[in-house]
């Protein structure tokens, strides 16, 4: 099969790298329009569910990824200065760039073509390809060509966020929040490589322009971010690939999804077919699982139409529930001032709970109240008898009680 993967992200060049270990005689040409080396973004998380995927898929490169990868453990809060919260788990973080030029690597090691600086704006650039994969980003050209069979729908998130990076290391995943005199406004920083963090900034559009940040140059938003974050930075400074633009690249997220993922020989994956709000950090994930069905269902299938059906419907119901927990979470964060009148202990034990239904809605007083219960409901359901010594004793589990079995206190005004 001719291939013509139009995009060279994670979601194209994994496709790639998976076709072509099912079989090496397929003809994949990756056209990606960046020149080599260059990306946008700096780290990003994900956990053992992938690398497991990865391991399975391509033994080679989920070794090369866990390699660079770096550990981090728990969620760190801190609310103004406050004594930071930390809550158990963890995960990995790995430099974007890196992860690209490993699966480039492993791509060209199994004898696929990558032509970097080759944009492809329309399907007749790549007519001659048995089949065509929109790798594209959100932004797809491809897709706007077949816009009435994919029938997109966008939906552009309140808040702004700037994605920039610095030399701080962040062993947990660390939210900060500062309020300044034209609201709150906050981090969502971790460590992807040796001396080097992700530090997402976001806050609500009128703190932004509050701030002045409309019209101010690069230079001296990076300045005002590292004074308002200066606890948070412990006297490092912040990284942008735009500190020298005329402003810094800040953005409203938006929120992708498509009635149908496939058009004739068109068929799209990753950001292209949908996104997920980066406060829930899944879309490499989720884009890495897309090139999997793809793959997996072209094998299924003797026809193309069969297959592309199949991996549609099969995925379209996987992002599904994965859409609507990072909606709930997107606007969590675009509701701050619901949350964040609680005591710190409070607000971290509804952070965690950002992707609930019922807290998105009902009161918060009263969702606490029920957590309240189901916990003590749920520590008696699971006490159990335990006999030591001949002595019965009645052993009680340990349920969920959010950050260190807090009671909350009444909202701040
Ligand atoms: C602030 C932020 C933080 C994030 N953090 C995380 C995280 O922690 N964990 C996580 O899993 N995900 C995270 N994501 C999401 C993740 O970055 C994306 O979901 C993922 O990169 C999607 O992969 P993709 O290959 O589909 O698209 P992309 O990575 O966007 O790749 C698309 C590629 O296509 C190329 N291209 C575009 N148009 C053309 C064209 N016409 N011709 C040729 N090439 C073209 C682009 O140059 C690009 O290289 C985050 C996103 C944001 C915005």
């Amino acid at each position: 099969m001719r291939i013509a993967c139009v995009g060279g992200g994670p979601a194209g060049l994994y496709f790639a790298i998976v076709m072509k270990r099912r079989n090496p005689h397929h003809e994949i040409v990756v056209h990606e329009r960046n020149p080599v080396g260059r990306t946008h973004g700096w780290g990003v998380v994900f956990w053992d569910d992938l690398l497991a995927s990865l391991r399975a898929n391509d033994p080679e490169s989920a070794q090369a990824i866990a390699d660079q990868a770096i550990r981090w453990s728990g969620q760190t809060v801190d609310v103004e200065g406050s004594t930071p919260l930390h809550h158990a788990g963890g995960g990995y973080g790995i430099c974007r760039r890196r992860l690209l030029e490993i699966l480039t690597e492993r791509a060209l090691a199994l004898g696929v073509e990558i032509r970097f600086e080759s944009e492809v704006s329309t399907i007749g650039q790549v007519s001659d390809a048995d089949l065509i994969v929109a790798a594209d980003g959100v932004a797809s050209r491809l897709r706007r060509h077949r816009a009435d069979r994919f029938r997109p729908r966008i939906e552009a998130g309140r808040n702004r966020y700037v994605w920039l990076a610095t030399t701080r290391p962040f062993p947990s995943f660390t939210f900060g929040f500062v309020r300044t005199k034209a609201g709150w406004i906050w981090c969502h920083a971790y460590s992807f490589k040796d001396g080097m963090s992700t530090f997402i900034v976001e806050c609500a559009p009128e703190t932004w322009s509050g701030l002045g940040f409309g019209a101010m140059p690069a230079q001296d938003q990076m300045r005002a971010l590292e004074a308002i974050f200066a606890t948070h930075l412990g006297g490092h400074g912040l990284v942008s690939r735009e500190d020298r633009s005329e402003t810094l690249p800040w953005m409203s997220f938006r929120t992708l999804s498509n009635r149908s993922w496939h058009a004739d020989r068109l068929v799209l994956i990753g950001d292209a077919a949908h996104t997920t709000h980066f406060t829930i950090g899944s879309g490499t994930r989720l884009a890495i699982d897309d090139a999997i069905a793809l793959a997996a269902a072209l094998s299924e299938h003797d026809t193309l139409p069969a297959a592309l059906e199949t991996f549609g419907m099969r995925r379209r119901r996987a992002l599904a529930r994965v859409q609507r927990d990072a909606r709930l979470s997107a606007a969590w964060f675009e509701n701050l001032p619901r949350t964040i009148r609680y005591d710190a202990p409070t607000f971290f034990t509804l952070l965690l709970a950002r992707r609930s239904r019922l807290l998105r809605h009902m009161p918060v007083t009263a969702y606490l109240s029920l957590r309240t219960i189901y916990t003590k409901l749920n520590g008696l359901a699971f006490m159990r008898s335990v006999t030591t010594g001949g002595v019965r004793r009645d052993v009680r589990s340990r349920a969920p009680r959010g950050i260190a079995g807090h009671i909350p206190e009444p909202p701040r005004r």
